[in-house]
């Protein structure tokens, strides 16, 4: 394999630079073309594409977003528009396709791959809700973006002794939640993997206040329900002071932390060699620290688990 292109697709995370520059270093280190697909499977079927060079990847191992930009195409998810997608591949002489993305990015390089068109994942998403890998390219940076939000909330949550609901992203997955909730010592942690017991964190609240604590915080995922909502309930219920923070895309910005830059450069990488070892339709990640591929069919019938031990140890450290 001579040519191959990266894409990214989907929403962004930080860390898909550092990715971008893996895949164009690795590749040209193989002494590959590396072409930039730009603004998704949306630019690759308007054939926005461009042969990137070294110095394509300079200074950009450091920023958060996506130097390639990203989109969402529902024009891509019929066969015409994937057939449309292969014709600009093949005019560009291009062999082989990465796509850094989330599980439905992942949908559509197993469709291209159907079609006999090569393709690797590499996954992208502050979610972490990826099956076949224990983190995905992102959600450190998003999790520790969330601690400090947390660590200022408390602040002030202190101050005027107030009970404190904070929404995190993570779509229908828990993940940032749970690690937020555990790293910032949460009194309650709701994520739609688990039952959610309104009285269960009514009465911890209860016990917290009677023994003297001064404030309160409750980490909420999106995937549970709307934060404003679950505050006034809240507040009702426990006559509390109750004030929400819904974090919002402050999650997905930002420069990458260490550990997804190391991440993203380790898995980029191992796209490359895939596709150079002739492989097609598998999904790169990291399980036990050490490099995998899956294929990605199998990869997208499979649920994303959580440490529900995690959820455990949250709430006996929570008593
Ligand atoms: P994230 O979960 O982080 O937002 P994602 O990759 O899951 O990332 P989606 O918006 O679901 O984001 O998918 C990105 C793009 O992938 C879509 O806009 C579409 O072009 C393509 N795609 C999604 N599902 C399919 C499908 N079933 N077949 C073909 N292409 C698809």
């Amino acid at each position: 394999m001579k040519k191959i292109g990266v894409l990214t697709s989907g929403g962004d995370s930080p860390g898909m630079n550092a990715a971008i520059r893996a895949v164009i270093r690795k590749g040209i280190f193989h002494d590959m073309e590396v072409y930039g697909i730009y603004n998704g499977y949306q630019g690759l079927m308007a054939g926005n594409i461009k042969r990137l060079e070294l110095g394509s990847a300079g200074d950009i191992i450091q920023r958060g977003g996506t130097i390639l930009f990203s989109a969402r195409s529902e024009e891509f998810k019929t066969e015409e528009g994937q057939n449309v997608a292969i014709e600009q591949l093949n005019k560009f002489g291009i062999e082989g396709l990465i796509v850094i993305g989330g599980d439905g990015s992942f949908q559509g390089a197993a469709k291209l791959t159907a079609k006999g068109y090569p393709c690797i994942g590499v996954p992208g998403t502050i979610d972490n809700d990826i099956p076949g890998t224990d983190y995905t390219i992102g959600f450190d940076t998003a999790l520790n973006t969330i601690i400090d939000a947390i660590d200022k909330i408390r602040d002030t949550a202190t101050s005027h002794e107030r009970t404190y609901v904070i929404e995190v992203m993570g779509r229908n997955a828990g993940d940032l939640a749970l690690w937020a909730g555990l790293a910032d010592g949460a009194e309650s942690i709701l994520i739609p993997e688990n039952e959610n017991d309104f009285e269960i964190v009514v009465n911890r609240l209860k016990r917290g206040q009677a023994r003297g604590k001064k404030h309160s915080i409750i980490v909420l995922a999106e995937g549970v329900g709307n934060g404003m909502d679950y505050g006034k309930q809240i507040q009702d219920a426990t006559g509390m002071e109750t004030r929400v923070t819904v974090l919002g895309h402050i999650q997905r910005g930002g420069k990458p932390s260490g550990f997804d830059r190391v991440l993203a450069s380790r898995l980029g990488a191992k796209a490359v060699e895939l596709l150079l070892n002739g492989e097609a339709g598998k999904m790169v990640g990291i399980q036990n620290n050490q490099l995998v591929s899956h294929d990605i069919i199998e990869v997208l019938k499979q649920k994303h688990e959580i440490d529900l031990d995690m959820y455990r140890l949250s709430n006996e450290l929570s008593i």
